[in-house]
């Protein structure tokens, strides 16, 4: 059955490709122009909204929301400030001064832009599934580990000419593997507490890989986010892929644990994330003013002391934030008042930015941003 889904998805991809050719391409876009463009997608697991956009919430940075009483004087000196614009800056400074300036971000609900989950769970497995094929699943309703049986945009990709091999995905969380069904996907996959093969293997990955297997298991299936991150980067260092897709799960784990304090710098751990990440791709020449950062969420939390949670019950926790940041994203950036955007659109999105047409293959996709790409 996927076979055969390749099989049309080809068909009608080169029919695409003759098409542009013949019309000049005047869509503004085509396979050849985009030889050379790579994407990264950046999600981190039940980041809200609120925090990205008002910064941190005074009343949940108290000693009870931290580790059992523990200070805040310190988060508080750290994050809190008068307005919502000096605290978001001092909670994502890289979001902030160089991600939203040069690209665009959606989902400020307070400047009259919504960003939102369409499949009505809001949860993690569903949100995940969204955002990587372009439509919310109603058989995709838990977060069981069992593979996906939706082909994502990323293992499509990796069948495309010129992404054969170059796609990747690294995941904090362990059912990560399974959304991306790395049992048939046919690119490496990394996830939980698993320990990443390469070759040739790198000492710097082989303590990656020991600090897995020898630091406590706070979460099931799940480690801290900093031996994911870096095992990503050694992979991007060293075999440079086109696609890679990176999901962080600290700031979800830690609200689910009431520890506003840790989730803040879970927040702000992953702002800097991004900033080494980007770093080091515009050092390397391969990556340099050709790649696109995706950043969002799987899906929101609820408002007050509900902050904690998300799902089905919590009807705000489908607001979620997308940003963009790239050569082919106009800066545009802190978008207001705005028609809403929504998960199921990353996946166009993103296979637009390398010069492919997912809706073509997958109808029920989400169409791409049009802002966010030239
Ligand atoms: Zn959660």
């Amino acid at each position: 059955m996927d076979g055969q889904r390749c099989f049309r998805g080809a068909v009608w991809f080169a029919a695409f490709a003759l098409l542009l050719g013949a019309t000049g391409g005047t869509r503004g876009w085509s396979q050849e122009a985009d030889a050379k463009a790579r994407v990264i997608l950046v999600m981190t697991d039940g980041l809200r909204w609120q925090e990205v956009f008002r910064g941190a919430d005074k009343k949940l940075l108290a000693s009870k929301g931290y580790f059992n009483g523990r200070s805040v004087k310190e988060l508080r000196a750290k994050y809190l400030a008068a307005t919502p614009e000096e605290r978001r800056e001092r909670l994502m400074p890289f979001l902030w001064k160089t991600v939203i300036p040069q690209g665009q971000i959606y989902g400020d609900r307070d400047a009259h832009s919504d960003a939102s989950v369409t499949n009505g769970f809001n949860f993690s497995y569903p949100g995940y599934n969204e955002t990587l094929t372009g439509f919310g699943d109603p058989t995709v309703d838990s977060n069981d580990n069992v593979p996906n049986h939706n082909v994502t945009v990323l293992e499509w990709l990796n069948k495309q000419q010129g992404l054969q091999g170059q796609v990747s995905a690294f995941g904090a969380w362990n059912v990560i593997a399974a959304i991306v069904n790395a049992g048939r996907c046919g690119f490496p996959v990394n996830a939980g507490y698993e320990p990443f093969e390469m070759s040739p293997m790198t000492p710097r990955l082989e303590l990656l890989n020991a600090l897995k297997v020898e630091t406590p298991k706070v979460w099931d299936g799940e480690p801290y986010d900093a031996p994911t991150f870096n095992t990503a980067m050694e992979y991007i260092k060293e075999k440079k892929p086109r696609v890679v897709f990176l999901s962080l799960g600290e700031t979800d784990e830690w609200a689910h644990g009431g520890n506003y304090g840790e989730y803040l710098s879970a927040a702000n751990r992953v702002d800097s994330y991004l900033e080494k990440l980007w770093t080091t791709l515009q050092e390397m020449p391969e990556y340099k003013g050709n790649t696109t950062l995706i950043f969002l969420t799987d899906h929101g939390r609820g408002g007050g002391p509900e902050w904690t949670t998300h799902g089905q019950k919590i009807p705000a926790s489908k607001y979620i934030f997308m940003g963009f940041m790239g050569p082919q994203t106009p800066g545009l950036g802190l978008r207001a008042n705005v028609p809403g955007v929504t998960q199921s659109q990353v996946a166009a999105t993103l296979a637009k930015y390398l010069g492919f047409d997912w809706n073509a293959e997958q109808p029920k996709a989400g169409k791409p941003v049009t802002a966010a790409v030239k």
